[in-house]
């Protein structure tokens, strides 16, 4: 009987857990609820700011919070604080942007992005990743792997899952290892270039522009392993030409299904 119980009680928490990512509709598994995310976000976002050196360059400030307010426009998240900032490291060929639209750019990466149309690649592939929960999609599958039982348990046991799956949450998420452990799957990254993909054409950005950045960015990171920021795209990304050749086809319908919204 107890046992019964549990599987159900455990169905119930999985079916509530399940949602759908937005644009693409797979569905997956939560275990961390958007509000919780979106607080550890804020706190690794001030952290990340405390330590590093971040940029008073004001032309290139303006212009990185120019696209990201026309993309978090777009982006639809009324529950998010968009904050844009640029972080003076000119070794880091990355971005990022954490749960609550808190996002940042390395100085690095300004050279491949060449511009206004390559900011927005980035920013919007970003945006879409927060967008998309994948951070909390990798904790989720962290915690189901390895402590799956200790929160189903302590769930049923009382409904300290939640601050069970916090824990886990600051853990893997966390201030410092978590920036570190934070790195997207091959599927994740796909799913983000095609909701940023979204994102510019509802902006009104040329969407063909993604075409040529990711070219150019296998250019610049050729042979080199990014160190420690949360998007690491350089070494775990689709390769370089299968992906130039999947944005390529998702272009038209992009364009048709998804035309810039008035300014
Ligand atoms: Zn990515």
């Amino acid at each position: 009987m107890r046992q019964r119980l549990c599987a159900l009680a455990a169905l119930a928490l999985f079916v509530a857990a399940c949602q759908s990512v937005p644009y693409t509709n797979r569905s997956r598994v939560l275990l961390v609820s958007a509000s919780e995310e979106k607080k550890l976000g804020e706190q690794a976002y001030a952290d990340v700011l405390k330590k590093g050196k971040v940029s008073s360059d004001r032309t290139q400030v303006d212009l990185l919070r120019k696209v990201g307010r026309k993309l978090a426009k777009v982006a639809d998240k009324p529950d998010f604080q968009w904050e844009f900032n640029l972080l003076e490291d000119d070794k880091q060929i990355n971005a990022f942007c954490l749960p609550g639209g808190k996002v940042a750019f390395y100085t690095g990466i300004l050279p491949v992005t060449a511009g206004t149309d390559g900011i927005a690649v980035v920013m919007s592939h970003e945006i879409a990743h927060a967008l998309a929960r994948h951070g909390g999609e990798r904790m989720s599958q962290g915690v189901l792997a390895n402590t799956g039982g200790q929160v189903l348990g302590a769930v049923l046991g009382g409904g300290a899952g939640s601050a069970a799956s916090s824990q886990m949450y600051q853990q893997l998420y966390g201030m410092g290892a978590g920036l570190v452990v934070l790195s997207y799957s091959r599927g994740q990254e796909s799913e983000a270039d095609h909701i940023g993909l979204i994102l510019m054409s509802k902006a009104g950005y040329d969407l063909e522009a993604a075409v040529s950045f990711w070219g150019r960015m296998a250019k610049a990171t050729e042979g080199k392993r990014s160190g420690g920021p949360l998007d690491k795209f350089l070494s775990t990304h689709p390769a370089s030409q299968e992906r130039q050749a999947q944005i390529q086809k998702w272009i038209p319908e992009v364009k048709a299904k998804f035309p810039p919204t008035a300014p």
